[in-house]
């Protein structure tokens, strides 16, 4: 019996479809109206209002329609979404930046720009994944390896990076096949149903395909725990500190945590100083410190200490030697319990400066506290520009004081050396997903650096710095005799 494919798969793929989108390639997609006449997309008829919905459980629901819709279009559908978000994102930048900054009052607003750009231009696409199936041919046949789609993903985002994580997650969770219930930090939720709305005006005028990026209107910590526990979600991916990451990961999914990390930067005495000390101070300002990959602690040999002081004291960094200085920075930016005053995370140095009543001259971006490594500065991820300064008799004792202040949560560490037998030796031994050399952490995100970018940087879980292919599942396809060309 002879079959008609292309018959056969349009009847599968009609039967899978909503019957209100209709695809097409070239043109914007068609749809019918209530009335039953066909009509171009607009917002006016859209029954979701952006993704927002008053419980977890519709937003998923309707995430659950949407990512069917989408994965039974084509790879080039997914690939005009994504190519319709850069481009209508990217006049937006300033707008997005802005409304993050404002609403949590953490960063800086010029860093939030180039985060959130960097997010829109340098998150890969679905290039990701068709460049990575996987063919296998022999006597037996052939047998094909590939990256699909899990479904709908549970995706908790920080306050820190609210807007570029929901724009990196939503291009490579997408480029994969995927739609996302969003689970904003309270504490960013406006900015973040924000950006979700015009995501899927954008996704929706350019595919046809609604609410592919769901939230609720009231975001909180309950909704997010009750999202983790619904059996359409498939995939979680926390992005946020050690607490979200555990409760998510006794949720019985599988999950792609991206948790907290305490960044060491190691400089020994053959490192070109000069740099190292614009570099950190670079990197460790960056957005205040907010950044889960920045600079957290300085390491310094001490043949080589007073050098790279005055170097960073030249690029931007007070430095506070006397004790009662330091207990001043210390009260107000630790609180009772140990654990950093969240009213400082993301300040501005000179902010932190002026509260604690230390005066200060020029306009200094980073606060240096001189610190052993039992100080609270280099216990605590302080997420704000306040680092300590540890002095070190050697590159053994700078390794072994790095290893430990890292914690085990296989972050970031940086290192500025010219000894290539050290730098390998400790980027092997530090075992962080994210090991930079010679250069202010930012660039192992590959801004100002190589390679692409990602706000999910998956540490426990082990999945390294997320791409597409991270959130796809890998299939197996075996077909027997023949396509073999040898
Ligand atoms: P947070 O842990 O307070 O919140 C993160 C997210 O988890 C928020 O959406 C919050 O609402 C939710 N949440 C918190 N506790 C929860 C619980 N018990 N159940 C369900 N949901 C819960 O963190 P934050 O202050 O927003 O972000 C900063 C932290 O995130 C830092 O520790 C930072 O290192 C980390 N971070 C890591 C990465 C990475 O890629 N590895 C990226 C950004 C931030």
């Amino acid at each position: 019996m002879e079959i008609d494919i292309e018959k056969l798969v349009n009847h599968i793929i009609n039967d899978v479809k909503d019957p209100q989108v209709k695809q097409t390639s070239d043109s914007k997609p068609e749809r019918f109206d209530t009335a039953g006449t066909m009509s171009q997309s607009s917002s006016t008829d859209d029954p979701c209002a952006g993704g927002m919905f008053d419980t977890v459980d519709q937003a998923i629901l309707a995430a659950k329609k949407a990512q069917e819709k989408l994965f039974a279009s084509t790879l080039k559908v997914r690939q005009e979404i994504i190519t319709a978000l850069r481009e209508q994102l990217l006049p937006e930048v300033d707008e997005i930046a802005r409304r993050a900054f404002e609403e949590t009052g953490m960063g800086s607003l010029a860093d939030k720009i180039k985060k959130n750009r960097l997010a829109i231009e340098k998150t890969p696409g679905v290039e990701d994944l068709t460049n990575s199936s996987r063919v296998i041919t022999g006597d037996g046949g052939m047998t094909l390896y590939e990256y699909c789609p899990y479904g709908v993903i549970g995706s908790i985002t920080p306050s820190t990076n609210p807007t570029e994580t929901i724009i990196n997650n939503s291009i490579s969770m997408i480029a994969a096949g995927n739609s996302i219930y969003f689970s904003p930090h309270p504490g960013a939720k406006k900015c973040s149903a924000w950006l979700i709305r015009k995501m899927n005006q954008i996704i929706s005028d350019v595919s046809g395909i609604d609410n592919l990026l769901v939230s609720i209107k009231a975001p909180s910590i309950e909704a997010a725990q009750e999202m983790m526990d619904h059996p359409e979600i498939k995939l979680l991916a926390v992005t946020g500190g050690p607490g979200v990451v555990s409760q998510a990961m006794h949720s019985g999914k599988k999950v792609i945590g991206a948790g907290a990390g305490n960044p060491p930067v190691l400089v020994d005495e053959t490192a070109n100083v000069g740099k190292a000390a614009q570099d950190i101070v670079d990197g460790a300002s960056f957005d205040n410190n907010v950044p889960c990959f920045a600079e957290k602690n300085v390491i310094v040999v001490s043949a080589v200490a007073a050098e790279l002081l005055t170097g960073m004291q030249a690029a931007g960094a007070y430095y506070i030697s006397n004790p009662t200085e330091i207990e001043k920075i210390r009260k107000l930016t630790v609180t009772d319990k140990n654990t950093p005053n969240k009213k400082y995370v993301g300040r501005p140095a000179q902010k932190i400066l002026e509260d604690a009543g230390v005066s200060y001259q020029g306009k200094p971006r980073l606060i240096l506290i001189e610190a052993d490594k039992n100080s609270p500065f280099a216990q605590l991820e302080m997420l704000m520009p306040v680092l300590p300064f540890i002095r070190v008799q050697n590159y053994e004792e700078g390794l072994a004081t790095s290893l430990e202040l890292e914690h085990g949560l296989h972050h970031t560490a940086i290192m500025h050396s010219r000894n290539v037998e050290r730098l390998a030796q400790a980027a092997r031994l530090m075992q962080t997903t994210i090991f930079v050399k010679n250069g202010p952490s930012y660039v192992g995100i590959g801004y100002q650096g190589e390679g692409p970018t990602t706000f999910t940087i998956a540490t426990p879980t082990g999945e390294g710095p997320t791409t597409a292919r991270t959130f796809a599942r890998i299939r197996r396809c075996a077909l027997t005799d023949g396509f073999s060309l040898r």
